[in-house]
């Protein structure tokens, strides 16, 4: 699996769900992918966790981060169980903070890339982007337009920036 074909896979999920404007309603696919999504409060490393359990997948939010963050987390986690399933089927699969929120991705599992890739195309989709920018170049450093955009996304503002970094 490539990244494109990670954020190719994201594109087609937001497609079956009608959906064409942000923000993306990440929790409503979660439901209709037949996914349990469960808010608790975790150790503060921690972002979520996802596994299969008798044929049903649970995905665990850190309910403690902010909330632009859950919207993040529980894409991650739909990246897995749309691109990895059969990594959920054995093991909890636990994502900690210090693996996702590092610039370098050095030393980042394969996986989590893409789950990565996945959850940034899910929820700043490049065509909804592209519909917003007309073209336009965002500069990383206008804090401004990154914030105006965040907040359109539901996502945090580091997220939305490293979106451009592509
Ligand atoms: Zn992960």
């Amino acid at each position: 699996m490539s990244l494109e074909g990670a954020r190719e896979a994201a594109r087609e999920v937001l497609k079956a769900h009608g959906v064409t404007s942000a923000p993306v309603p990440v929790e409503r696919i979660a439901r209709k992918l037949g996914v349990r999504v469960q808010y608790a409060p975790l150790d503060n490393d921690l972002s979520g966790m996802a596994h299969i359990r008798d044929g049903v997948v649970i995905v665990g939010v850190n309910l403690l981060h902010a909330p632009n963050r859950q919207r993040f987390t529980l894409a991650h986690e739909l990246g897995h169980v749309v691109l990895h399933r059969a990594i959920l089927e054995d093991n909890v699969h636990v994502d900690r903070v210090l693996l996702r929120d590092r610039d370098s991705s050095a030393g980042l599992y394969r996986e989590e890339i893409e789950a990565n890739a996945f959850a940034s195309e899910l929820l700043m989709p490049t065509e909804f982007l592209d519909a917003i920018l007309g073209g336009r170049q965002v500069v990383l450093d206008d804090d401004e337009e990154i914030s105006t955009l965040a907040k359109k996304f539901r996502v945090s503002e580091s997220a939305m920036r490293f979106r451009f970094f592509r």
